[in-house]
């Protein structure tokens, strides 16, 4: 399958709502480029005792309403235009929310999965402080996204201090409790999404109960909502991790499944489901899909195989621009990543942007 650009396509976005409300070419313009982009490299001692380089970027792509905002990812294909993407939704996230926040965001080039703790804790800080002269609490506050975690923002937000000279854990957000992170920040951006979904689902005159759900991507966003939405009557079919798929037609024990991922570290060979592909997840028959790992699961390719008649974005840009389209054609809905997925940033805001 082809992989489309993700920043060409979030910049067809800002043209086809430039279009339709009619802005000045000077505000189109702004918001098709970005304020800043810095590419850092460092080097980190390994465990071996070798010496690798590593790089990582920060785009802030806008500050018109407040702070740059948006998290940083730890990925083997991070690369610029992945992360420019990221930070234009992140502007546009913000703006549907009416938050006093930009949108901004960055990525490391690496492996989490095969680093140590040592390692991980080594790299996070080598790139806190080659981004440290352009964050801040009241200038860019990164967030985690993929493959980063609590601990990693408590690494951060002790570098930044270093860096900074002075206690600053308002720089970063999404730490755990002991690091001044927030009760609950933990579950918004799954909590979010399954407000986003009842709302919707109530203003067609339905509700979850019993609705068949098949969920992309079992991290922080794709867990909490699958136990969110289980708890809440749904029935969750199938889930999937970078590992595989489980499937099961009369519904999974997603609660049974957490403690299963935990302990084995992945959601395949779970008792009392089959495996099958990550691929055949977004195919299946249900009612809600919910693609909440990468971007570009869903394109131009494999549209028209799509079963579910209502997608929830839960990643940011799980649809590409062609598959939006296609979709349209046979009239799935899709409710866009910048309102399901921003349980998280709204959250912030309704705590006084505390941490
Ligand atoms: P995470 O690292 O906690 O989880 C990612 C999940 O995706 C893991 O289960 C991983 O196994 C799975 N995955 C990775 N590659 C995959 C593949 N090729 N196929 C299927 N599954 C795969 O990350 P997260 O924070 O849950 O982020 C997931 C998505 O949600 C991203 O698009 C992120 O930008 C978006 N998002 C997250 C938050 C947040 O607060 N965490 C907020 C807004 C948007």
């Amino acid at each position: 399958m082809t992989q489309p650009n993700p920043h060409e396509a979030a910049k067809e976005t800002i043209n086809q709502v430039a279009d339709i409300l009619k802005l000045d070419d000077w505000v189109r313009e702004s918001l098709l480029n970005t304020h800043r982009e810095i590419k850092v490299s460092f080097p980190v001692e390994m465990d071996d005792g070798t010496v690798k380089v590593f790089t990582g970027y920060r785009v802030q792509h806008n500050h018109m309403m407040g702070p740059f905002k948006g998290g940083i990812r730890y990925h083997w294909d991070v690369n610029l235009d992945e992360v420019r993407a990221l930070a234009t939704w992140m502007t546009i996230k913000t703006s549907v929310l009416d938050l006093p926040l930009g949108g901004g965001k960055g990525g490391v080039i690496c492996n989490p999965k095969e680093m140590s703790k040592k390692e991980l804790d080594k790299m996070t800080r080598g790139f806190a402080r080659r981004i440290a002269p352009v964050i801040g609490p009241l200038v860019d506050i990164p967030a985690p996204d993929v493959y980063t975690t609590a601990e990693i923002m408590g690494w951060i937000a002790d570098e930044y201090s270093r860096c900074s000279g002075k206690k600053s854990p308002g720089v970063i957000t999404g730490k755990s409790i002991k690091d001044g992170g927030s009760e609950g920040r933990v579950e918004a951006t799954g909590r979010g999404g399954l407000f986003v979904l009842q709302k919707y689902l109530k203003e067609i005159g339905d509700n979850l109960k019993g609705k068949t759900i098949a969920i992309q991507g079992f991290g922080n966003a794709g867990s909490i909502f699958a136990r969110l939405a289980f708890e809440s009557g749904a029935k969750i079919i199938a889930v999937s991790d970078s590992s595989g798929a489980i499937i099961n037609e009369q519904g999974l024990d997603i609660l049974a499944v957490i403690k299963h991922k935990e302990k084995t570290r992945k959601v395949g060979d779970f008792p009392g489901a089959r495996n099958s592909s990550n691929e055949s997840i977004l195919e299946m028959k249900c009612d809600v899909l919910v693609p909440a790992a990468l971007e570009n699961v869903i394109v131009r390719e494999n549209a028209s195989k799509i079963k579910a008649k209502l997608i929830l974005e839960l990643a940011n840009g799980p649809v590409s621009s062609a598959g939006q389209k296609a979709l349209e054609k046979k009239g799935t809905v899709v409710i866009p990543d910048v309102l399901a997925n921003a349980g998280g940033v709204q959250y912030l805001i309704m705590n006084g942007i505390k941490t």
